[in-house]
């Protein structure tokens, strides 16, 4: 879903690079993330076909149970500050509880991004703002699901080889980060410099 320029691809992934760099975004500690989530993931995933297996890959080094929930952007439907995505985030949190309620205790709750996505594009989510809003999203979920914030882990998938020049890059093989609350405030730090800089 959804045709990306090369220039919003190379800034974009120039921005995940940056924040990669401040540790804005933090390569996921696999034997950590496996500990806490021992009882399995509820993960909100984007439903995008092109990458979809490549995030549910990724999430399985973690967990045998991954529980996704997926529609167009998921991640990105869950703060209730926009009117097209109100009936979207009922029915996501009616199956998030529904889920909830059945799974062990020691599951992790992913609210997963990725970039670049369709769904983002089309409503014209920045990538700045796809970040942010999953992170808020994490804060959502712990309200509506009367969960603690910190069994909510909020993270992005980045598809580095969506271009030839990034192909070979150190990062390809490790590709889902962890949001850091640093993220509120570099990622528009970070964009307003690299966007300036062209
Ligand atoms: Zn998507």
């Amino acid at each position: 879903m959804g045709h990306f320029d090369e220039k919003y691809l190379a800034d974009g992934l120039e921005l995940c690079r940056r924040l990669i760099e401040c540790k804005a975004l933090e390569i996921i500690d696999g034997e950590r993330l496996k500990h806490l989530a021992r009882g399995g993931i509820v993960g909100f995933k984007c439903a995008d076909g092109k990458y979809a297996g490549d995030i549910a890959d990724h999430i399985r080094c973690f967990t045998d149970e991954p529980h996704f929930l997926s529609l167009n952007g998921t991640a990105l439907l869950l703060l209730p500050d926009m009117e097209e995505f109100a009936e979207d985030r009922r029915v996501l949190y009616k199956h998030a509880r529904e889920a909830w309620a059945e799974l062990k205790k020691g599951t992790t709750i992913v609210p997963l991004t990725h970039f670049p996505c369709g769904k983002a594009h089309k409503h014209d989510i920045s990538l700045v703002a796809n970040l942010l809003r999953t992170y808020d999203a994490a804060a959502d979920i712990a309200r509506e699901l009367g969960v603690d914030r910190r069994v909510v882990v909020p993270m992005i998938h980045i598809h580095w080889n969506v271009i030839e020049t990034t192909n070979g890059n150190p990062y390809k093989h490790c590709r889902t980060y962890k949001i850091k609350i640093s993220c509120n405030t570099e990622a528009p730090r970070l964009w307003q410099q690299l966007t300036q800089a062209a």
